[in-house]
């Protein structure tokens, strides 16, 4: 039996709810959800999570004619992707920029229209020096940058000689798994100066260079067709209705039901069925579930029987950058739109992005993986762009910390050594009646939306297929 709130209720009256229980934020309750018997069934599958992991397996296993039920613990949908207002913009606190290269997310919001643009180009760019930083013309600054980072990954065509199956030579590939970023940037024996450049530029987006594994960024370099350009112009590109917009039309797509605000403490897989808890004790029962939640949280929810090895360890291990934050600012700076990268380790904010200007200054975004930084201390924030612009007032912020978010518990995924050739693969399969999903766990564009929708296709499929 269906959810006896469910019954009758069409696709769209279960999404107003949903769209309802959004504005009343993360402490509200779906009204279905509310009205729940203690165990509900009706369902075929549950799919837990509505980031793209999630919401791509949701539309797949309802195209295939089965009847998902997806549970979300937070109060929206879009996970690691978030459109939020900042100073009369729609801006991404997460995931937000897509390209032509990014096969599953370019098919997919080109079949649900949306639309994209591109942010405004910087006309000053400040890179790290001797003392203290120098501004560059762009062109300028951008050319040397791809000039140093470049050689990081030489022997990439070879031992990434087809980008989307990073296995097929893993002969070349194993040795290098084990090789930290920074071990493969200072084989290079930079000059001091050459070496905060490099670093500022894939420190950051590694969460640490010493953290990160290099087979991790030779990946996303050598999808970007081996070339600086694309690769990072794979920031470039960001939908004009915000990730929200794109994940409602799939997920309007998939004949699913959404409950909101229930985050998953317990699945049990009995062999025959699998019975999913909520933190309010709610147990809902399907034949199947899909995992779709990040790998930083699976050790915040009790398996029984208990997950296999190799689960645990990239659970423990961690695989998304657990310190990770972006913060979007209201800047008034004489010097106009600024780029601005750090040295990799300077505390406070990394690196500095204008997209556009606004009648009152302009619109800039920042990252950080720096845990003493608080994303919403304006003054912090100001201080720390001020090493970079010295006359630079911050009007606003508003930053999401991902580390700090219980349901995420890290930013963007970035593997560290021997995760890639090590666990990945055992991940990707079943284990009984559950699959798992997340671009933590992409083969990929792992630590990207297309990851996120690879990945639900995949575990979509091998619950169809079961
Ligand atoms: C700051 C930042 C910038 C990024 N920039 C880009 C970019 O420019 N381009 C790009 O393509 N990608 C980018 N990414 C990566 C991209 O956002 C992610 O790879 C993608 O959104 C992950 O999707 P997912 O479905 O795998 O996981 P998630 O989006 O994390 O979805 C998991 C869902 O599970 C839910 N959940 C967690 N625990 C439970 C529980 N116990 N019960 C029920 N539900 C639960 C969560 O609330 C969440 O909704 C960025 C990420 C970050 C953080």
């Amino acid at each position: 039996m269906p959810p006896a709130a469910d019954q009758g209720a069409s696709r769209r009256t279960v999404l107003r709810a949903a769209g309802l229980t959004a504005l009343l934020g993360a402490t509200g309750v779906t009204r279905a959800a509310a009205a729940e018997p203690a165990e509900a069934g009706g369902h075929d599958v549950i799919v837990i999570g509505a980031g793209f992991a999630g919401v791509t397996a949701a539309r797949e296993l309802s195209r295939g004619g089965l009847r998902p039920l997806v549970l979300e613990a937070q109060g929206r949908i879009g996970g690691r992707t978030y459109t939020a207002e900042f100073a009369g913009e729609k801006v991404e606190l997460g995931g937000a920029w897509f390209d032509e290269g990014h096969p599953h997310a370019w098919k997919e919001l080109l079949h649900y229209g949306q639309q994209r643009t591109v942010d405004q180009a910087p006309e000053v760019a400040f890179f790290p020096a001797e003392q203290g930083y120098r501004a560059y013309a762009p062109a300028e600054g951008f050319g040397r940058l791809a000039e140093l980072v470049t050689p990081v990954f030489d022997g990439s065509k070879e031992y990434f000689p087809r980008p989307l199956d990073p296995f097929a030579r893993e002969d070349l590939v194993g040795p290098l798994d084990r090789t930290t970023l920074i071990e493969r940037i200072d084989a290079l024996n930079l000059a001091p100066v050459d070496r905060a450049w490099v670093t500022g530029n894939l420190g950051g987006l590694s969460g640490g260079s010493a953290r990160g594994s290099l087979t991790q960024m030779a990946q996303w370099w050598a999808l970007s067709d081996w070339n600086y350009d694309k690769f990072s112009s794979a920031t470039s590109s960001r939908l004009v209705h915000g990730t929200a917009a794109f994940i409602e039309a799939m997920l309007a797509d998939a004949d699913a039901d959404l409950r909101l605000n229930s985050p998953v403490t317990r699945i049990e897989d009995n062999g025959s069925h699998v019975r999913v808890t909520t933190r309010r004790g709610t147990t809902y029962r399907a034949r199947a579930a899909v995992v779709a939640v990040p790998v930083n949280v699976w050790n915040r929810i009790t398996f029984a029987p208990g997950l296999p090895a190799e689960y645990r360890r990239l659970a423990e291990e961690t695989v998304a950058v657990p310190s990770a934050k972006k913060i979007w600012l209201h800047l008034r700076s004489d010097q106009g739109l600024f780029y601005a990268a750090g040295a990799e380790g300077v505390p406070g904010i990394g690196d500095v992005i204008p997209t556009q200007r606004l009648g009152d200054g302009h619109l800039a975004y920042a990252f950080s993986t720096d845990p003493a930084l608080d994303v919403t201390d304006r003054a912090q924030i100001q201080a720390s762009l001020r090493r970079w612009a010295p006359d630079t007032e911050v009007l606003a912020v508003r930053g999401h910390d991902w580390g700090n978010d219980p349901y995420a518990r890290g930013g963007w995924t970035y593997k560290r050594p021997g995760q890639l050739t090590g666990p990945l693969r055992a991940v990707q399969r079943p284990v009984g009646r559950l699959s798992f999903a997340g671009s933590d766990i992409a083969l990929g564009w792992s630590g990207w939306v297309d990851g996120a929708i690879e990945s639900g296709l995949r575990a979509a499929g091998q619950v169809l297929g079961r």
